[in-house]
């Protein structure tokens, strides 16, 4: 049988480099949040000015009794439907939607502003509590976000990447200090959400050099927006610690490599119990288990705060190494779980050599089952089909 390797070597410097384009998301990320927490808190006070001057309020005056119900009339796309004359989402009194508007006149013509500042008409209200709008800005940032996954967020910070840059793309408000066309697809925010994607759903933990280059040249430019961005201290930080980062002359926390670390572990999580593909599923375990050793090995560089890069590696190539080995004991397992069942399959009656077939094929492929992920599908089916035809000649012969 010509043998196939199942074991595709992982890379220790493309690992690297996954790890490097996440911390470089990280630090874009924060180099921004105060911005677009800032801007954000304009619009939230601009759309409160306006309602007050348009519809003869006293200036000051809020809102803090109606719920999101309260103010999306039923049914709203996406949000809810009256299937059998009964929606769940507006289902008693409290939810149902006001007719005659907020009795303080100012919910329903909040939800009209950011109706109207949404670049694409469709504020994500799911995620949002308009209780909250006149009091923490954050909530009416939500309405920006993707409609998914964002619901219990307060703050920019707690805010993924995507999500900060949809709030940039999303609220119109943003195109005043922003040079780049956040109309057009591709624009800088655009790209940085991408990065943000292919980083976070990366199918294995790893990136190669030139992308890791166009990353940082792609979230420089984000940075260095001339509209405000060029000249905000905390995108200057950001595009500094970029560029020692590219240099790897940074030094790192090691809570942000946990937090790179965890915030995948969560998407592998999540595929796990969503995912019906198995290849997918022990893809992700794979890298769970890539991560776990990772955590560990980061652990044995004891209680300093900061790390260089250099010992970054020393760890990311530890965890790998640490992997293979785990990876080579599986091999082991397979062949001995072949081997016995063959030897059974040999000793058996001839009525009972069929059985054994399907035990040998059980066991092999029990095994392959925990070994999977970095080597491709492709890898292992040929795999299979190898065995497949080497336990058909093997009863045929048996039966001979
Ligand atoms: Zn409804
Ligand atoms: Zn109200």
């Amino acid at each position: 049988m010509a043998s196939v390797s199942l074991s595709k070597k992982l890379s220790n410097s493309r690992y690297n480099n996954w790890v490097k384009a996440s911390l470089a998301v990280l630090i874009t990320k924060e180099g921004i949040e105060p911005f677009v927490e800032e801007e954000i808190e304009q619009f939230q006070q601009k759309c409160l000015t306006d309602i007050c001057n348009n519809h003869g309020l006293p200036s000051g005056t809020i809102c803090t009794n109606c719920c999101t119900e309260n103010v999306v009339n039923c049914p709203t796309n996406k949000i809810c439907n009256v299937k059998h004359r009964k929606c769940s989402y507006h289902k008693d009194s409290a939810t149902s939607f006001l007719l005659a508007g907020c009795p303080n006149k100012i919910c329903h013509n909040f939800k009209t502003e950011i109706q109207k500042a949404h670049r694409y008409n469709g504020p994500s209200y799911k995620n949002t509590d308009a209780a909250q709008w006149c009091s923490k800005s954050w909530e009416v940032a939500k309405c920006f976000t993707p409609p998914d996954g964002y619901k219990d967020v307060v703050s920019a910070s707690e805010t993924d990447f995507n999500g900060v840059n949809s709030v940039i793309i999303n609220c119109e408000c943003f195109q005043t200090k922003v040079t780049d066309d956040l109309s057009k697809n591709g624009n800088i925010f655009d790209k940085g959400r991408e990065i943000g994607k292919a980083v976070r759903h990366a199918p294995i933990l790893e990136v190669v050099d030139n992308d890791l280059k166009q990353y940082f040249i792609d979230l420089d430019n984000l940075l260095s927006d001339t509209g405000h961005l060029i000249s905000d201290n905390n995108a200057k930080l950001a595009r500094k610690r970029l560029s020692e980062l590219q240099n790897d002359t940074l030094l790192i926390g090691k809570d942000d490599v946990r937090k790179v670390l965890d915030d995948v572990a969560k998407v592998a999580h999540d595929n796990i119990k969503t995912q019906g593909d198995e290849f997918i599923k022990e893809a992700e375990k794979r890298k769970l288990e890539l991560i776990e050793t990772t955590k560990k090995s980061l652990e044995t560089l004891g209680n300093k705060e900061n790390i260089t890069l250099a010992e970054v590696d020393k760890v990311l190539k530890s965890s790998i190494d640490e992997l293979e080995k785990q990876t080579k004991v599986s091999l082991k397992r397979i062949k001995k779980a072949t081997d016995k069942g063959v030897k059974k399959m040999k000793t058996e009656t001839l009525k009972e050599s069929e059985a054994a077939v399907d035990q040998v094929k059980q066991a092999a492929n029990e095994e392959l089952q925990k070994v999977s992920a970095a080597n491709k599908q492709k890898e292992e089916e040929e795999y299979i089909a190898a065995k497949k035809s080497e336990y058909k000649h093997l009863f045929h012969t048996i039966q001979r």
